[in-house]
């Protein structure tokens, strides 16, 4: 059900983008949040995917086989992104991106952004690591979190394939 462009080479993905253990129903109770049919659904969506994608491309997948309207969706991103359920990956000028926040099962992991055609892709945790210790020690306020963000040209883009 792949409804983004995947581009980044697969030694470099994501395993933990993709959700196989987290149990919806129960983040959403952890969050004190009642575990709503819609809820679920954008759940299911954005953690059965292995990108990042946008309110418009979640709307479409779940209006696939629901009855859902797009007001919807966005308030409920909104709400699941409060929550820090889920991850907004917003790039200037761009459509915002949800993916699944970090969490016992996905471990926090940079994105790539393909300058030419925007695609966003998880990248592997381990493949550029942040010595948080060295931060903590460095930086005297209070890290809440940290967001890596990898620029370039996707793999489609490069060999010509992307859209412009
Ligand atoms: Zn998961
Ligand atoms: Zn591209
Ligand atoms: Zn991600």
């Amino acid at each position: 059900m792949a409804a983004g462009p995947c581009t980044v080479a697969n030694n470099l993905y994501c395993d933990q983008a993709m959700c196989e253990q987290c149990n919806y129903a129960r983040l959403l109770k952890n969050a004190d949040l009642e575990a709503t049919a819609n809820r679920l659904h954008v759940m299911e969506v954005v953690g059965g995917n292995n990108c990042p994608l946008t309110a418009a491309e979640i709307f479409h997948t779940i209006s696939r086989t629901q009855p859902i309207n797009q007001v919807t969706v966005y308030r409920i991103l909104e709400l699941l992104v409060e929550q820090n359920l889920l991850e907004r990956i917003t790039i200037g000028g761009r459509a915002a991106h949800y993916g699944m926040a970090p969490n016992e099962h996905h471990a926090p992991h940079p994105h790539f952004i393909c300058t030419r055609c925007a695609a966003i892709d998880c990248l592997s945790p381990e493949c550029l690591s942040v010595d948080m210790e060295n931060l903590r020690k460095t930086f005297s306020g209070e890290v809440e979190r940290v967001e890596v963000r990898v620029e370039g040209i996707c793999r489609n883009c490069l060999k010509g394939g992307g859209k412009k």
